[in-house]
């Protein structure tokens, strides 16, 4: 027995499901999770010894690759200094300015965390301005586990919403709106049914956790516009595509601002951090400014924010030009293996993000990405993790580049997909 398959059978008996987040349990694939001992670059090795090419990146965060010698340089200064203090500390300022300057829309920013914590926090701020109740949020995009958040959305364009999991009770919900990703129409009827209570729409701006799915043209700035004729908080959920979309997100590269913008991932370098921003005269509703509560013992700890200012000071000298232009030629050269092997597939990709779903495309919400082969990806995920290549152990992933995968590392994770037959 593998070392991580010992790991996984006693931590089976006393974590839940063996896994501290339920995607790693690699159930959807069929396998068992490694079990990884060490990160460095754009590798993993697990507690077998044996080395990957990391495409998962941690969700997201490690788009400097693991163990970044800025970073670790910078928390190895910060933990000799002490790790929280629960006061205000210097480097809160210095991250919170490296932020609202990615970021020029955005004017005042609160630290969080998780993502989870500041989309949550996001929806209590976009209600307590309004005043209102109600929210729209697409089936397939993910704000993290808040149970608002957890509604899957009956057949159809659901107006009545149920939860999507045991525990979520059913008034929680009720006043999340669901519309199909890309369906603007869905979003002019949701409002034209209960304009004067949407508090906010929520968005991905890209979509990345149904698969990689882009936003049609037209889409965001419809959004947008049904927000401001109706007085709604327009809120961009950039915890994956912030930093990575463009170092000022997907706000950035799409010319959108939002009215408030959730962070995570990136933003703290590895280390557990969230983020809230948006304008002035709503950020001063947050407490103790405004009335809005929303508070955290280990905020803005010194760790964490040493992290995120090392990440964000790398990324700000780094070539997202180059770094999109090498995945995209990637992407095309799985496509021409799988198009050689008449495998049909859809590969989806923004910056250094991408999604093979197998299926015919296009893909423009969660519909679409559920109809491609879920079994395929499966057996493609267990053929290329036998190969060295770490992906993402669910065909609604999202597969993450950094800035140091190599030339070399495209090229064996090319070979290995070559190689897959089923
Ligand atoms: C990961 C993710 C979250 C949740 O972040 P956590 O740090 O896991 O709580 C929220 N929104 C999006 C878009 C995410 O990808």
């Amino acid at each position: 027995m593998s070392h991580s398959s010992t790991l996984f059978a006693e931590a089976s008996t006393i974590i839940p499901g063996g896994v501290n987040s339920p995607v790693r349990a690699c159930a959807s694939v069929h396998c068992e999770p490694l079990f990884i001992a060490k990160g460095q670059g754009a590798y993993v090795t697990c507690a077998d010894g044996n080395t990957y090419i990391d495409y998962v990146q941690s969700w997201g965060p490690m788009i400097l690759g693991h163990a970044h010698p800025k970073v670790s340089a910078a928390l190895h200064h910060a933990v000799d200094n002490g790790t929280s203090f629960g006061a205000p500390c210097e480097a809160e300022v210095t991250l919170a300015k490296a932020v609202l300057a990615a970021m020029p829309g955005m004017d005042m920013v609160r630290m969080v965390n998780s993502g989870t914590e500041a989309t949550m926090s996001a929806l209590r701020l976009a209600r307590g301005v309004t005043k209102r109740n109600k929210f729209v949020k697409f089936e397939g995009c993910y704000h993290g586990h808040a149970d608002s958040f957890l509604a899957a959305a009956g057949s159809g364009v659901a107006t009545l919403s149920i939860p999507g999991t045991p525990g979520v009770p059913d008034n929680v919900v009720a006043d999340t709106l669901l519309a199909p990703y890309n369906d603007l129409e869905a979003v002019k009827a949701l409002f034209a049914a209960h304009g004067k209570d949407i508090a906010a729409v929520f968005v991905e701006p890209a979509a990345a956790n149904m698969g990689l799915v882009l936003p049609l043209p037209g889409f965001l700035e419809g959004l947008r516009a049904l927000c401001d004729t109706h007085g709604s908080l327009l809120v961009f959920d950039e915890v994956i595509t912030g930093f990575r979309a463009a170092l000022g997100g997907a706000q950035q590269r799409f010319g959108i601002t939002p009215d408030l913008t959730t962070m995570g991932k990136i933003i703290g370098g590895g280390l557990p951090v969230g983020a809230y921003a948006g304008k002035r005269q709503y950020m001063s509703h947050i407490a103790p400014s405004g009335g809005v509560y929303q508070a955290g013992t280990l905020s803005g700890n010194p760790l964490a924010m040493a992290a995120g200012i090392a990440t964000l000071q790398e990324l700000n000298k780094a070539d997202y030009t180059a770094l999109e232009h090498k995945v995209e030629g990637l992407c095309q050269e799985l496509e021409n293996i799988f198009a050689s092997k008449n495998m049909p597939v859809t590969i989806t990709r923004l910056a250094s993000m991408f999604t093979i779903f197998f299926g015919q495309g296009p893909i423009h919400n969660f519909g679409d990405a559920k109809k491609c082969s879920t079994e395929r990806y499966a057996r493609f995920f267990k053929h290329m993790r036998a190969q060295g290549i770490y992906l993402a152990p669910s065909a609604f992933e999202t597969a993450m580049v950094s800035f140091v995968h190599s030339d070399d590392d495209f090229k064996k994770t090319l070979v290995a997909a070559a190689s897959f037959t089923e």
